[in-house]
């Protein structure tokens, strides 16, 4: 039985719609002994995007054993829906993490948008940020947004604004989402899907008619799927995932997620400061002197507090 390589496409339960390089699906599962990296301890052994080895079991049938998975460059997670401890890996192998947010219809919280970025910060995934329903937007509306999109640029974050709907500002984020793997996320109601069917007119309807096959009869618990584009690259959607996690961050290491605060945090007095109450900081020193955006620095303190320390 010859081996294959394919990367997972959409996991239900204990089957993984799989597509090797030359672009066969297959229906794929794990069996017997499995080598899982130990140290990530997530409650999913496989995860979309990753790239694994199979045997194939039935060519007509287009049903294979996955034998061993490729390293990962990297993955994202949550914690896990049955215990908020434990972690699940969205999906991995990642080019960019993608925040679909909106200024109203409903409003994105920028703490929402701080919680996205230290996420991908602490998961070392280049994240964007993307404004839909531009067309919504008043001249007031116009110059909250500017303000919104200097200050996460100067911290180093692309930040775009379109319109799925209309189709305004989307010839440049082709060109954001070509030949990479580009995860999507974003509260219900931004636009993530009408603007996912904008940049595939014509899905990969083999894949949706596999995977709802293999969903039958079943418990699925799919929440990322990845989808192949029109022009080279793919995107991962994650419909049903409110928040990606902020787990496995300690306080100690938080302000070390927020790169305005890592650059200058060296000059604090204290070696552990926790940038809250400490005379000598270089971080309040910094917002006071409005190199650091105040409401970035808020985001930091309330993520702070949220955090729940553990002893492992
Ligand atoms: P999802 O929950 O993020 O997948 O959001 P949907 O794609 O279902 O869109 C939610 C609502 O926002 C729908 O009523 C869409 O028609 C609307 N919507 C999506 N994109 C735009 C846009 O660019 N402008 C406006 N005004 N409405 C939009
Ligand atoms: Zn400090």
């Amino acid at each position: 039985m010859a081996g294959v390589r394919a990367r997972v496409y959409k996991s239900t339960g204990s089957w993984y719609v799989v597509q090797t390089e030359s672009g066969t699906v297959y229906q794929a599962r794990i069996k017997g002994k499995f080598k899982i990296d130990k140290a990530i301890r997530s409650t999913n052994p496989i995860a979309v995007g990753d790239w694994i080895d199979m045997d194939i079991e039935a060519v007509a049938e287009e049903t294979g054993i996955i034998t061993q998975i490729q390293p990962r460059k990297n993955y994202l997670v949550r914690s896990s829906p049955h215990n908020r401890f434990q972690k699940h890996i969205v999906a991995s192998n990642l080019d960019q993490s993608i925040l679909i947010a909106t200024l109203k219809e409903p409003r994105t919280s920028m703490g929402f948008i701080d919680r996205f970025l230290v996420s991908c910060e602490a998961y070392h995934i280049p994240a964007v940020l993307l404004f839909n329903k531009a067309d919504l937007l008043d001249d007031d509306e116009l110059k909250q947004f500017a303000e919104i999109r200097s200050r996460y640029e100067a911290i180093g974050y692309p930040v775009y604004l379109f319109s799925a709907e209309q189709g305004t500002g989307l010839a440049e984020l082709h060109s954001l989402l070509q030949n990479k793997t580009s995860l999507f996320t974003g509260h219900s109601g931004v636009g993530k899907s009408t603007f996912i069917n904008k940049l595939m007119p014509e899905r990969d309807l083999r894949i949706q008619e596999v995977s709802e096959w293999s969903g039958k009869g079943m418990h699925t618990t799919t929440f990322a799927e990845m989808y192949d584009l029109p022009e080279g690259g793919s995107i991962i959607d994650t419909p049903g995932i409110r928040e990606l996690g902020i787990i496995d961050i300690s306080k100690q290491e938080l302000s070390g997620y927020f790169p305005e605060m890592r650059v200058v945090q060296g000059h604090c007095k204290y070696n552990n400061c926790t940038h809250l109450i400490e005379p000598g900081c270089a971080v309040k020193e910094a917002v006071r002197e409005g190199r650091i955006s105040e409401e970035r620095y808020v985001s930091y303190a309330k993520i702070y507090d949220s955090i729940e320390e553990r002893n492992y």
